[in-house]
């Protein structure tokens, strides 16, 4: 027993003298400085569009926009450390639907030799913006056009943030929001049938979870406040005419206003395919004498938490070396007899894309993800704070976890997925934020 301890005591005194030594030498530890040095970069640019345009959302409107109640940005903050970048890009947009995802990736990617998994290219999933359209044959003039130069200002956008990279700290704090609720409503009918239907169920599962991400420079200038929040920015309906941002857009607005002009505050939607405002799919802006408009109060109230928890941040850090992957899932269909599936469904394709940054991390889901599901990545992720973002580099439609196969509902008969692919998508996402 002592030979050991008197072995063990040698090498600690070695290693003290090792440190000793290496403190004494200079080169070595300011290159290791530079390596460590985090640096980001922001900016954002107006997509509202300036012609009336069919909406996304809701397949039963037709009609096109006619006119704004607040604008819709593009808003991104561009990570680099070590020459590595992540690329974050939150849209005010429903999603990127028909087939317009690749080839708005692609035109970022491209330009700026960016690796697939540096870049989140991610929409926040109102349903009060324009769709987006590549199909020449059955896309509206003004939408064609529209999604054309979306892609440009995607571009611009993404150039003027690398432009501006330059040292930063960064910050984390927790929050919760009760404007998401579970929309999988109980019903029960006069000859006694249950059924699940859209509506609002106070008692199904929530990710209430705001999470913010503080981005200053050294001296303590704010420059970036991003936030992660589950809920469907659906406040308005299929009768609305009017371009928003909904919930999430008003809660970026807000935000920016109160913490002044050169901070920009990027949403992302959480898990949230089963998640509604508390209220939703509203026909307008009701703005009888006295009444707050329901997107403006719900809004507020998410964009006051998010003030809160920015507030709340007392330590920066400096520094956070920057990781990322992605891969594409081929995921099972939906077989015959399945929530009444005539014929087997075809596998679908989906794109996670993981990062971190220092001990936060990102899991971007291609699709739409039920709360369930970016709770379980949540809790069985090693980092202690993990944005799980949605609508992010894909548009596959409803992921939904496999015990809601039984009840069925809306999210489960719309999934081109079968009932096993949550699960496979847990496992993934979770192999690759260990593996970072
Ligand atoms: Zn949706």
């Amino acid at each position: 027993m002592r030979k050991v301890f008197v072995f063990s005591h040698s090498r600690t005194v070695l290693a003290v003298v090792v440190l000793i030594s290496l403190l004494f030498t200079t080169s070595p530890i300011q290159s290791k400085e530079s390596r460590d040095i985090l640096r980001a970069g922001t900016a954002k640019i107006d997509i509202t569009p300036e012609k009336p345009v069919k909406m996304a959302g809701y397949a039963a409107r037709t009609e096109l926009s006619e006119g704004m109640h607040d604008p819709l940005s593009a808003r991104v903050v561009v990570f680099e450390n070590n020459g590595k970048r992540l690329v974050l890009v939150s849209t005010d947009n429903l999603g990127f639907y028909n087939g317009t995802a690749e080839p708005l990736r692609k035109a970022v990617l491209d330009k700026f030799k960016i690796e697939p998994s540096e870049l989140f290219l991610c929409a926040i999933h109102t349903h009060a913006g324009p769709s987006l359209t590549i199909d020449k044959e059955k896309g509206h003039p003004n939408n064609l056009e529209y999604t054309e130069g979306l892609k440009a200002k995607l571009v611009d956008v993404v150039r003027r943030a690398i432009k501006n990279l330059g040292e930063v700290h960064t910050g984390i704090g927790v929050g919760y929001s009760p404007v998401g609720a579970n929309r999988r409503e109980l019903k029960i009918n006069n000859t006694g049938e249950s059924s699940i239907q859209l509506g609002r169920n106070p008692y199904g599962p929530t990710d209430k979870e705001v999470l913010v991400l503080k981005v200053a420079k050294p001296d303590g200038t704010v420059v970036a406040a991003l936030f992660d929040y589950a809920t469907h920015a659906t406040c308005l309906g299929g009768r609305n005419l009017n371009i928003s941002g909904d919930v999430l857009g008003l809660a970026e607005q807000f935000v920016e206003k109160i913490l002044g002009p050169g901070v920009i505050v990027p949403a992302f939607a959480g898990a949230s395919g089963n998640i509604d405002p508390w209220f939703r799919v509203l026909p307008s802006f009701n703005t009888e004498p006295g009444w707050i408009p329901e997107p403006v109060l719900l809004g507020t109230l998410l964009g006051e938490e998010v003030v809160h928890v920015f507030r709340d941040i007392s330590k920066d850090s400096a520094g956070g070396e920057i990781k990322t992957s992605f891969t594409t899932l081929n995921l099972p269909g939906k077989p015959s007899g399945e929530v009444s599936m005539k014929k087997d469904s075809p596998p679908t394709s989906l794109n996670i894309t993981a990062a971190r940054i220092g001990d936060i991390a990102f899991i971007g889901i291609g699709c739409e993800v039920l709360t369930e599901i970016g709770m379980a990545i949540k809790a069985a992720s090693p980092y202690k704070h993990t944005f799980v973002i949605t609508h992010c580099n894909g548009a596959a439609g409803y992921l939904a976890p496999e015990h809601l196969y039984i009840e069925g509902g809306y999210e489960v008969r719309s999934s081109p997925f079968g009932p096993q692919a949550a699960d496979l998508v847990v496992k993934e996402a979770v192999r690759m934020l260990h593996e970072l």
